[in-house]
């Protein structure tokens, strides 16, 4: 059987065979897999690569029936059972899990593709913190650079990613740089997110809401709402309004769409590029292939809504396969999936966070970031990597320090 992508899906997927009678192969890209959740914190250098990557052999190296590849998917035959790869022989499969993600939606908003800076892959956020590094270096070498918005910062995007993104970069301007450059004026850094909505987190309930945007403002972030980013320069952000933000570094949490090698499957495809799945995740017609994470659009059985995008979905309908694949190598029957809903949940600073309950209870705070803490490390992959967040948690909150601000490059 083959696995493509060992994001949460993948790997889950993978590790619920690991008794099974299966000669399994997981192909990625990358040689590791990525905690996206936490992509913001190493952008922001509170954590370093190594908590927010793990190696892929690493997560399977007690699975004698795995074998892992790194190696770029490049085409999947349905009618032949095969996929195509960068460097690699092709493979048949008996079974196939399509576990490959989801990927950076710009809208076409011009200039965005060149000069954005998303937040989707652990390369995504090296860069956005070395470029952030490297505008406060140059600016505190010519004082010019600040009138031309070099430390200002637009976050596009009022879910999560955006509200968490814009929240640890004013954390980091106000906490660390004003001590690391203290000769630039941080009053006039400005870190601006933009909304194209009425409201940001428009998921969460008015009460959570509010709170978001006091602990945001509380962080001097300037939020503007019903706004939409028309174009992108590598020093110039332009609103559809006609106003024009002077800022060297433009962040896109807006939004996703499933990965682009699905267009070529030849077949009918839902919303935002995803692939609608059967109550068990299987590709309706091709059995023996199964569709999990941010790729699948499943339905919730109990709420009939649509999934999102997240983790906790992403693990559990990989894990679900997994163990349906297992099931039927060994002849018995499998279950249709059933999500288990931890909650919707986000963080906006320390000690800042809001979570709100499937039955409507909310959570904000402190109380609110523990429940957050308490989630996301449950999703890292090993233990050895939830004691690293936690250690470099820990030590910022005494501290404030983030250990990761600075800017490896090549020599
Ligand atoms: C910034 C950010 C913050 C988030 N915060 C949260 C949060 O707080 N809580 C939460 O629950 N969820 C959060 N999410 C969502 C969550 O991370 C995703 O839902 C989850 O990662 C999806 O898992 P996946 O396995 O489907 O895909 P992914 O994790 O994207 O894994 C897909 C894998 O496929 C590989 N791949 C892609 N294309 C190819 C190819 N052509 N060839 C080979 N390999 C390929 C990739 O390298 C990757 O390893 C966040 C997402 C982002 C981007």
């Amino acid at each position: 059987m083959v696995v493509l992508g060992g994001g949460f899906a993948g790997v889950g997927a993978a590790n619920k065979l690991k008794k099974a009678d299966v000669d399994l192969v997981l192909v990625d890209r990358h040689d590791y897999h990525t905690f996206q959740p936490l992509l913001y914190q190493l952008a922001t250098g509170l954590l370093e690569t190594t908590a927010v990557g793990h190696s892929l052999r690493d997560l399977v190296k007690d699975q004698d029936n795995a074998t892992i590849h790194q190696a770029p998917v490049t085409s999947i035959d349905l009618a032949a059972k095969e996929v195509r790869f960068e460097g690699l022989a092709p493979m048949t499969y008996d079974f196939l899990v399509l576990a490959l993600g989801a990927q950076v939606n710009f809208f076409g908003t011009e200039g965005a593709g060149e000069h954005a800076f998303p937040m989707y892959t652990l390369p995504d956020a090296v860069r956005l913190k070395n470029h952030i590094l490297d505008r406060w270096e140059a600016a505190d070498k010519d004082r010019a650079l600040v009138d031309d918005g070099a430390l200002n910062v637009v976050v596009v995007g009022g879910g999560p990613t955006g509200v968490e993104t814009a929240g640890a970069v004013a954390e980091l301007y106000r906490m660390n740089f004003d001590t690391d450059y203290p000769s630039l004026p941080q009053d006039e850094a400005r870190v601006v997110l933009v909304e194209a909505g009425e409201e940001i987190f428009a998921m969460f309930k008015p009460n959570l809401r509010e709170y978001a945007l006091d602990a945001l403002e509380q962080r001097t972030v300037e939020v503007v709402t019903g706004a939409r980013v028309q174009s992108v320069s590598p020093t110039r952000v332009t609103l559809a309004s006609g106003d024009v933000i002077k800022a060297h570094t433009l962040v896109w949490g807006a939004g996703l769409q499933g990965n682009a090698l699905v267009q070529s499957l030849g077949i009918q495809l839902a919303r935002g590029n995803r692939i609608a799945v059967g109550p068990d995740l299987e590709l309706p017609g091709h059995p023996g292939v199964f569709v999990v994470g941010d790729l699948a659009a499943i339905m919730d059985s109990r709420t009939e809504q649509e999934l999102p995008q997240l983790g906790s979905v992403a693990l559990q309908s990989g894990e679900h396969v997994g163990e349906t694949i297992a099931r039927r190598v060994a002849g018995k029957s499998a279950k249709p999936f059933k999500y288990r809903d931890k909650g919707t949940m986000a963080a906006i600073g320390r000690d800042a966070a809001v979570v709100q309950m499937l039955g409507g209870k909310t959570m904000k705070g402190h109380k609110a970031q523990l429940a957050w803490r308490t989630v996301h490390l449950a999703l890292l992959p090993t233990n050895e990597d939830r004691a690293k967040a936690i250690v470099d948690w820990a030590g910022s909150e005494l501290t404030h320090q983030r250990v990761g601000r600075i800017h490896v490059e090549e020599d």
